[in-house]
């Protein structure tokens, strides 16, 4: 058996090693367009601070691929994909045939339309080639403007403020982190990195970048003008979906996926940021190492299913404790039924958002995760709250959860 993997993030190399538990005796090849072998994404902000190094960014040793006879193929841009052939050209025009295909080719950053957006300076960040260029470019340049207050955009500022240089965030919306916070948490948050020395314009939105060749500034709608000297774009991730498109198989804002991840070919199978499955698009690492499993055990044959997860996601700047799982409830829809315990002085605050059934379906936790692991299980299994646990959570009992 043939089986080939396009993209060698967290979903392709568990749907490799899945397949390799399974099926000791196919051939499993990975065609990757980058210049490194699997890393974490996670730690690129770490890297641009430069706590971290290049090295210890990867995730498997050598002797891994070795071990598990996996054909890493790295600098292989797959350029078409021919599924009625079952091969893949590569933009070099080396064709590689399959009987069975996972395709794992990720999410790209999202650019919004601006103006100069391709001036020198100006970076998203994704890969490691990406952090690579960014920090070249850091090295002369002190204040950095980073487009978008989400998590990425906060935890790259926060690697560019390490490494020395001032950053300004603007975000269109009215309050830092939309999607992870509501507004009690995110003027908390912003606070908080106010004090480390972040600066914040919000709510704004970026008209043109400028400078001649090299980005000098950028314009905000509203005329105001902020000089800088590099520029990052984290505006949101899409699908990577052109492969799967033009090969014919079905995609809406991600490959279509069933809870085997097939896709709509039987012998194409998808995961990971790439995919839509049960109409959610994750964006998110265990999701993609989960989906990537299921589908690599699928191909070779075993009969798993991916369900769907409560997402969640964790502020990882140092200093600043926050989680957010599930429904947060950040437009106050669901306020009459929330449990909120808000501690000034402390700066601790957290939110239990209850659907109409009195059951557990997000939070937020803020400067104190001490109880993050028991609110998680809790979320999971979508726990109802007695009016007697109600009182408690109340007055502030977290623990009794
Ligand atoms: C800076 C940063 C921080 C993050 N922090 C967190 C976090 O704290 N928690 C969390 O849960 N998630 C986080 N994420 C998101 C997480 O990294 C992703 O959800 C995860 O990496 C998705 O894995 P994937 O395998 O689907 O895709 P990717 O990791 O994007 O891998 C895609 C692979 O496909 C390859 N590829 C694409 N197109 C082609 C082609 N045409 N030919 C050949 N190869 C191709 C790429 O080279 C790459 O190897 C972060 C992401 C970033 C960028």
């Amino acid at each position: 058996m043939e089986y080939l993997v396009i993209g060698s993030g967290v979903a392709g190399i568990s749907g490799a090693a899945a397949i390799r538990q399974r099926d000791s005796g196919g051939r499993i090849t990975i065609l990757t367009e980058e210049a490194y072998p699997f890393y974490s994404r996670i730690r690129l902000p770490d890297f641009l601070a430069g706590r971290v190094s290049q090295e210890a960014l990867q995730l498997k040793k050598e002797s891994w691929y070795r071990e598990q006879r996996i054909d890493l193929r790295l600098e292989q841009q797959v350029a078409a994909l021919d599924v009625a052939a079952g091969s893949v050209r590569t933009l070099a025009g080396a064709s590689f045939p399959f009987d069975r295909l996972l395709l794992a080719t990720g999410g790209v950053s999202f650019v919004p339309p601006v103006a100069g957006a391709g001036k020198e300076g100006v970076f998203t960040l994704r890969t490691l080639g990406d952090a690579i260029r960014i920090r070249a470019h850091a090295a002369t340049a002190k204040r950095v403007v980073v487009i978008g207050g989400g998590v990425l955009g906060l935890e790259a500022g926060n690697g560019l403020r390490l490494a020395g240089c001032q950053v300004t965030v603007i975000e269109f919306f009215d309050r830092l982190l939309p999607r992870q916070t509501d507004p009690v948490g995110s003027a908390l948050l912003k606070a908080r990195l106010e004090g480390m020395g972040f600066a914040f314009v919000l709510p704004a939105r970026v008209e043109q970048i400028l400078g001649e060749e090299r980005v000098s500034g950028l314009r905000l709608a509203d005329g105001r003008e902020l000089a800088c000297d590099l520029v990052i774009i984290a505006a949101g991730v899409r699908a990577n979906l052109g492969l799967a498109r033009e090969a014919g198989l079905a995609v809406d804002r991600g490959v279509l996926v069933d809870d085997r991840m097939c896709t709509s070919h039987p012998q194409i199978f998808a995961a990971g940021d790439l995919v839509q499955h049960r109409d959610t698009t994750y964006g998110i690492w265990p999701a993609a190492q989960e989906q990537g499993e299921v589908a690599g055990a699928n191909l070779a044959g075993d009969d798993l299913r991916f369900t769907g997860m409560v997402p969640s996601n964790l502020l990882k700047v140092a200093g600043i404790d926050l989680f957010a799982m599930g429904d947060i409830d950040g437009e106050g829809r669901r306020e009459q039924a929330a449990i909120v315990n808000l501690d000034e002085e402390r700066a601790v605050y957290w939110k239990l958002v209850l659907d109409e059934r009195e059951r557990l379906i997000g939070a937020i936790l803020f400067g104190d995760l001490s109880h993050r692991r028991r609110l998680v299980a809790a979320i999971d299994e979508v726990r109802a709250v007695s009016p007697g646990l109600r009182a408690a959570l109340q007055e502030g009992h977290l623990e009794r959860l």
